[in-house]
């Protein structure tokens, strides 16, 4: 068994994980992102905000593709309610400790979904007199939108699936899978 098999391993055996992008086309979209994003930040030392905690590791692989001077923070954000389906109500768990008058910013989400998590933290940044708010998301469900929030970078656009690994969990789970996998029969 080879080491990634072995990774997936617990899930493979229960069937439930396919695998939608692989590490090598994560490197390869996140390196283009990054060249689509670099040109708006270059000698303005932008903020990376991740939106803890599943954006912990593309924030980290993207922010050694922009290989610019950069600064990052994080917030930790929560729905009430439990399962696949946000609840629609948001609440900061960890806000960020440094002010943002001035700063640009460039929110880093794993994945936007319905957009009520964006929606609410965009709403909180309005009043902190950024000098400019984009949001780069590694993956984008724009069928399941409720809130019509803007995503400015897209890395892959997804249908209504469940998605996993690559810092994104189920129950705490699969955080450290290197593919972005769909969990079936949840
Ligand atoms: P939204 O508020 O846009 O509905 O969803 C926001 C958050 O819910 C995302 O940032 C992510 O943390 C979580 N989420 C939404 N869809 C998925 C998914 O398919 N898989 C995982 N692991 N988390 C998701
Ligand atoms: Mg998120």
């Amino acid at each position: 068994m080879d080491e990634r098999s072995e990774l997936h391993a617990p899930a493979r055996a229960r069937g439930r994980l396919r695998v939608l992008y692989t590490a090598e086309e994560i490197r390869a979209r996140t390196a283009r992102l990054a060249d689509e994003i670099r040109p708006y930040y270059e000698g303005k030392n932008p903020l990376l905000l991740g939106v803890l905690k599943g954006s912990f590791i593309f924030l980290a692989d993207l922010a050694r593709a922009l290989a610019i001077p950069l600064e990052v923070d994080f917030v930790q954000l929560a729905s009430y309610g439990d399962g696949t389906e946000s609840s629609g109500f948001v609440r900061f768990i960890h806000d960020v400790e440094r002010p943002m008058a001035g700063r640009h910013v460039l929110v880093v989400e794993d994945i936007v979904d319905t957009g009520t998590t964006l929606a609410f933290l965009l709403g909180t940044l309005a009043s902190r007199q950024a000098a400019s708010v984009r949001v780069v998301s590694l993956l984008d469900k724009p069928g399941r939108r409720v809130n019509q929030v803007q995503v400015d970078f897209a890395g892959f656009t997804v249908e209504n699936l469940f998605v996993v690994g690559y810092g994104m969990d189920h129950a705490e789970a699969y955080r450290h899978l290197p593919d972005i996998c769909a969990l079936e029969e949840v």
